[in-house]
């Protein structure tokens, strides 16, 4: 860099500012996931292969709930003093596993996109996800889209059978 000092100099003051605003503190204890509830209200959050904008379970799967429910600790890109990235604790399994995330665009195509409600179950999809290499977004959006097909009978033969439907799974199976 040309003059750090000076970079410096300028960037600290911007930095003292955003520590104080109330929209960057809670992006930073909620992360991408706090958009859940903007983007409800605002009727763009992606629900049932983007049938609708709004999505009654959008609390469940928001990013104070998640905090709640599943997150262990903040993450930060390097050098970032916002910190937005989530570290989760989730059981899968028999197993305890920490996972990153979820992230929203994890959140609505592997929930609200699905109909699915549940913050444990979105979290561990994009975790299985993860394993295998997965992108959660196709994979959460191609699951919908099957889903839309299976209420209309659109699927031929066995896929037909696999009755993918929308719904919030593990209901009465938790607090999640
Ligand atoms: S740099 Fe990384 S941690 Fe910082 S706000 Fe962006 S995504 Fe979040």
């Amino acid at each position: 860099m040309y003059d750090i000092e000076r970079f410096d100099e300028n960037i600290r003051p911007i930095l003292e500012a955003a520590k104080k605003d109330q929209e960057m503190i809670d992006y930073r204890l909620y992360g991408t996931p706090s958009l859940v509830h903007t983007l409800n209200e605002l009727g763009m959050l992606p629900t049932r292969n983007f049938q609708t904008g709004i999505f009654d379970g959008a609390e469940k799967i928001g990013g104070e709930h998640m905090r709640e429910k599943l997150v262990s600790r903040d993450s930060a890109c390097f050098t970032c003093g916002v910190a937005c990235g989530k570290v989760s604790s989730i059981r899968y399994g028999r197993e305890a596993v920490v996972t990153e995330g979820p992230e929203y665009e994890t959140i609505y195509a592997l929930g609200s996109n699905c109909g699915i409600s549940n913050i444990h179950s979105i979290a561990v999809s994009d975790y299985v996800c993860d394993k295998m290499g997965m992108d959660t977004m196709t994979t959460g959006n191609v699951i919908a889209f099957l889903m839309e097909c299976h209420e209309r009978s659109l699927l031929k033969d066995r896929l037909q059978d696999f009755k993918v439907r929308f719904r919030r799974v593990c209901e009465g199976s938790g607090d999640h």
